[in-house]
């Protein structure tokens, strides 16, 4: 039992059962035991890899997407370019390098990185020392200048809560202990204010999810950026979920989520639809990573660096472009949600 199942299982035995955010919340944030906290889970030697990861053009083609969005919106200065839950800086660091030349960008912006984490804090600041970014703990924090904003596996991190369809309520699924176990069980069926509208199509026994965090979040989002301003939301998931979408990660293999909680990454895909309704009034667009990453130019790009690369280091590149895009693979899998205000164009390829 790692020393964070102790815990919860004892307060378990004193509270009763927690809901599976409280849960997600401990195994990914707590301050001594936590996922995020205490390990380093990136790359081919921790527990997941993401698109940053895998290659620089996936935060230089967003990067000039945004870049293109603030100068369609008349170059404001200054502004904020923000990144939630930046993991080790690495796409940050690809969009300030693609950005350099856009005339006026890097004179204008303010780097704001929203990272939980203190370990992950120090390793973005080293990626980053040079443009001497400001970390905040949360969207609320964020200065109140025209914002441009991206978020890559983030809301996938946020804690979930899950009902099961019961009659006309909902039965939460927690987490309680079978003897010393962690082990999901079900709560009493209370009616779900929130979920009045999943009512209409959800037969008996199945799974909704709800972020408790995400209406808050996109509701800053939206106040912040007022009349100026982009953000890209780039994650798995799809356009209202249904169904169980809980996965613990570890050594890039799925895992029994109660084993060893925060040493596991805990997920789950993310409601775009329910995002978008939450930024109110900004305007969205929804398409796919492959489809977005097509449009602003990964086949060129791609082989304009295929061009010096030879050996392993090309096959791993031909790889990672394949990966990003294809059917079946990031390509589909992961959804692109651009908010906007909505007397402003689409951020390029965002349709
Ligand atoms: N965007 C990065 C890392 C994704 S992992 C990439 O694409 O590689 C999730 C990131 O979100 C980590 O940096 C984690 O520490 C951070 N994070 C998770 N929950 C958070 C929260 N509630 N508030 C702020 N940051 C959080």
């Amino acid at each position: 039992m790692t020393e964070l199942a102790q815990i919860l299982a004892a307060r378990i035995r004193a509270h009763g059962p927690m809901s599976l955010a409280d849960y997600m919340a401990d195994c990914l944030l707590h301050p001594a035991h936590g996922y995020y906290t205490t390990q380093n889970p990136f790359g081919t030697a921790g527990d997941f890899i993401t698109a940053p990861e895998m290659s620089q053009m996936f935060g230089e083609l967003l990067g000039l997407c945004l870049a293109q969005a603030w100068a369609d919106q008349g170059a404001p200065d200054p502004f904020t370019l923000a990144e939630l839950g930046p993991g080790r800086g690495t796409l940050m660091a690809d969009i300030l390098r693609a950005t350099k030349g856009v005339s006026g960008f890097h004179a204008a912006m303010r780097v704001v990185l929203v990272e939980a984490s203190p370990r992950l804090r120090a390793v973005q600041g080293q990626a980053l020392q040079r443009f001497a970014p400001v970390w905040v703990s949360a969207v609320q924090d964020l200065p109140p200048h025209p914002l441009f904003l991206i978020a890559n596996e983030f809301f996938d991190a946020l804690p979930i809560r899950q009902f099961e369809r019961a009659g006309f309520g909902w039965r939460e699924r927690l987490v309680g202990l079978s003897g010393d176990a962690l082990a999901f069980g079900l709560g009493p069926v209370v009616p779900i204010a929130a979920l009045d509208h999943r009512l209409s199509a959800t037969a008996q026994g199945q799974i909704v999810e709800i972020c408790p965090a995400a209406p808050a979040i996109m509701a800053e989002i939206a106040t912040r950026m007022g009349p100026q301003g982009a953000a890209l939301v780039i994650d798995y998931g799809g356009w209202q979920s249904l169904g169980d979408t809980f996965q613990a990660v570890q050594g890039h293999k799925p895992v029994d989520p109660f084993a060893t909680p925060g040493q596991a990454d805990l997920t789950a895909h993310v409601d775009f639809a329910a995002l978008a309704a939450f930024a109110h009034p900004l305007a969205h667009a929804y398409t796919t990573q492959g489809a977005l990453l097509s449009v602003l130019g990964i086949a060129q790009r791609s082989a304009r660096l295929a061009q010096n690369l030879s050996g392993a280091a090309l096959q791993s590149h031909l790889a990672a472009t394949q990966r990003l895009t294809a059917r079946d693979e990031m390509g589909t899998l992961f959804k692109v949600l651009a908010l906007y205000p909505a007397h402003h164009p689409a951020p390029p390829g965002s349709h």
